[in-house]
């Protein structure tokens, strides 16, 4: 609704209400399906021309009918600081609950894995520690993960990249557990981070808040079990489902090109069930599934939701990230890749995709602009504090400033990732972008804008959401 709103120059309420003149009730976010968007334009005066990639993106959201749909396992993603136990607790979990029978055999590493617990449930692992992999995937679209496990050593503290995690999983809408790690150590002081925790609003279970917590010792697996019921728990709260008697859609997780075996790609269905001999688009690629296999090496004939497998067959390595569907004819997934390639390359010259503070006045005045978007990067804490501060102080009752996180250091490709996922920018006050984040952010339309004056930062800000900033020369 906003977008076609904004492409017509519209305001976007004009738009919800011809939608409900045709009996269609939407709101400003919302998805139109074609019919809707030829009749809206139409109304405003507009014509509208498909292209076979925008078709083919409707199918993909056909919904499944709901006596159809049946449990999935979560998918989750394990986030924290560098040496709190995020790999130690990945590991654990893998090696302690290989199904019956089926251990020995080389574990490979393919991005993720599916465990089976003791009584029959399952949960898939996304096997790259860390936020950079989960944020990379949201700044194309991608959300795939249901639940994400925070790790944060209890004899350190709260850390930068625990709060980076922590926002990103905010920023997200993902439901977050708390693993008090290293409680195993004579130090270990798991209050105190349990104290650090909702200094900044993140208040745990124990604590009358709603965020499960548990102690555990990743290193010798005390109470990884609970760790993993809880995970169910907040599993069966989210109601995960999906259909296993369709064609699988699904996203790439990641692709490589080996030597003897062509390309080898990670993929995680998310819905339907993935069969050898299925034709394959994902993303601008495309191929027939030769084989299939499971992160011991094991072939597979087939995979059902939320099962990650690892095939061969494709014409090329797709992006981690990217979506992939099953077609019935060869044909119909090479056009569409093809259509793809070329589609993307008209795109990325003509769209702007991201905010800048030039834009924003503008589309505030349109009703476009609920929330402004920040990240914010500084020198010294009490600087980032302060900015931070004025800068939410900025909001009002059209527009809420938000600081989606803030922190001290250069401005990394992280920041500008998370950037993309939530449409933020990116604000530095005495620090600059490194080189690969700027590339990044060049590529990916981010606006960085860096001060050494934090009255500066405040002006730019304030007059940008009263439309009345000046083009920066
Ligand atoms: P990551 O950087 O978050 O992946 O952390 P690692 O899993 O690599 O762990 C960092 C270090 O902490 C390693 O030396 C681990 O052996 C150690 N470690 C991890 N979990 C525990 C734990 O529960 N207890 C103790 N004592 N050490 C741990």
């Amino acid at each position: 609704v906003g977008e076609l709103a904004s492409l017509m120059n519209v305001n976007p309420t004009e738009v919800i209400s011809v939608c409900f003149s045709l009996g269609v009730m939407v709101t400003m976010n919302q998805r139109l399906e074609a019919d809707t968007l030829l009749l809206v334009a139409d109304e405003f005066g507009y014509k509208i021309e498909f292209q076979d990639a925008d078709l083919e993106e409707e199918l993909e959201e056909t919904e499944d009918a709901a006596e159809d749909l049946e449990p999935r396992a979560p998918i989750v993603t394990v986030m924290g600081h560098v040496d709190h136990g995020k790999t130690s607790l990945l590991d654990y979990i893998r090696k302690t609950n290989v199904i019956a029978g089926e251990s020995g055999g080389i574990t490979q590493h393919i991005g993720a894995y599916n465990v089976k617990l003791e009584k029959g449930q399952r949960i898939t692992f996304l096997d790259t520690p860390g936020h950079e992999a989960f944020t990379a995937m949201r700044a194309r679209g991608a959300q795939i993960t249901d639940i994400v496990i925070i790790v944060i050593a209890a004899d350190d503290d709260v850390m930068p990249q625990t709060k980076e995690a922590i926002a990103h999983a905010q920023a997200a809408g993902v439901p977050m557990i708390i693993a008090l790690n290293k409680v195993d150590k004579p130090t270990a002081n798991p209050d105190k981070i349990r104290e650090q925790l909702s200094a900044m609003n993140v208040l745990v279970e124990e604590w009358g808040g709603n965020v499960q917590s548990q102690e555990i010792s990743a290193k010798f697996g005390n109470n990884v079990d609970q760790l993993l019921e809880k995970v169910l728990l907040q599993a069966e709260m989210l109601e995960l489902k999906a259909n296993p008697d369709r064609d699988a859609v699904g996203t790439v997780i990641e692709a490589s090109l080996d030597k003897g075996r062509g390309y080898v790609t990670t993929l995680l269905v998310q819905n339907g069930t993935l069969r050898v001999g299925d034709y394959l688009l994902a993303g601008k690629n495309h191929g027939k599934v030769k084989a299939m296999l499971d992160e011991r090496g094991k072939n597979l004939k087939e995979a059902g939701p939320s099962i990650p497998v690892t095939i061969l067959g494709l014409d090329g390595a797709p992006t981690a990230g990217d979506k992939f569907r099953v077609f019935g004819e060869e044909s119909e997934a090479k056009a569409i890749a093809v259509k793809r390639g070329q589609l993307q390359r008209e795109l990325s010259i003509r769209t702007k995709k991201h905010t800048t503070l030039e834009e924003l006045g503008r589309r505030i005045a349109l009703g476009e602009f609920k929330e402004l978007n920040i990240i914010l990067k500084g020198d010294v804490d009490g600087s980032v504090e302060a900015l931070s501060d004025q800068l939410q102080r900025l909001s009002t009752e059209e527009i809420s400033v938000n600081i989606l996180h803030q922190g001290v250091g250069p401005i990394t490709e992280s920041d500008v990732n998370l950037a993309t996922a939530s449409d933020a920018i990116i604000i530095g006050f005495n620090v600059r972008a490194g080189a690969n984040a700027k590339d990044l952010a060049d590529k990916e339309e981010i606006e960085i804008r860096t001060y050494s004056v934090i009255y500066a930062a405040i002006e730019e800000v304030k007059e940008a959401m009263e439309g009345m900033l000046s083009p920066e020369i």
